[in-house]
């Protein structure tokens, strides 16, 4: 099902141009069009769903299968690829700007620019008891029956 404001339903229905690396009844895989390093792909399910939990756990498999095999891919083109970044925002606070789910897998090389800022608070070590609330917070709250 498509979204017809959505630019990636534009792209997978073929409205709307793209450089594809490789598509499938499930998945599209092509190249983003501001690259952060060249090579940067973006893997995208062909269903229209916002948010990672729309999507089934079968074609949650696929995409990441698929981001592996760009992985791959890249480390054995002529592109410069001496690492990867698997990159997926999750809602626009997340830093979502396609309202359409998207894996970036992104070539990386020393000294490339690009990086990731850290809180202040990162720099201190939590206590192990609250690492442990936090760890039972999620517990409760993890439906993983049927996987
Ligand atoms: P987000 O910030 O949602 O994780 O990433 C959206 C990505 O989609 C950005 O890296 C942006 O460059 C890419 N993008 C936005 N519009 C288009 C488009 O029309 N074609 C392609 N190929 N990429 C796009
Ligand atoms: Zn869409």
């Amino acid at each position: 099902m498509q979204n017809r404001s959505c630019i990636f339903c534009k792209i997978i229905q073929g409205e709307a141009p793209s450089s594809v690396v490789f598509e499938d009844d499930k998945v599209i895989a092509f190249m983003d069009i501001q690259p952060v390093n060249p090579g940067h792909v973006l893997v995208v399910p062909k269903v229209h769903t916002e948010f990672m939990g729309e999507l089934n756990d079968d074609g949650t498999a696929h995409l990441f299968v698929v981001a592996k095999k760009i992985n791959e891919a890249l480390r054995k083109s002529s592109m410069r690829c001496d690492g990867v970044n698997y990159l997926l925002a999750d809602g626009e606070v997340a830093g979502q700007e396609v309202a359409h789910v998207h894996v970036h897998v992104i070539p990386r090389f020393a000294n490339d620019g690009f990086g990731f800022t850290f809180p202040k608070t990162y720099l201190t070590v939590p206590e192990r008891m609250t690492l442990e609330e936090t760890a039972q917070n999620i517990r409760k709250a993890l439906d993983i029956s049927g996987v």
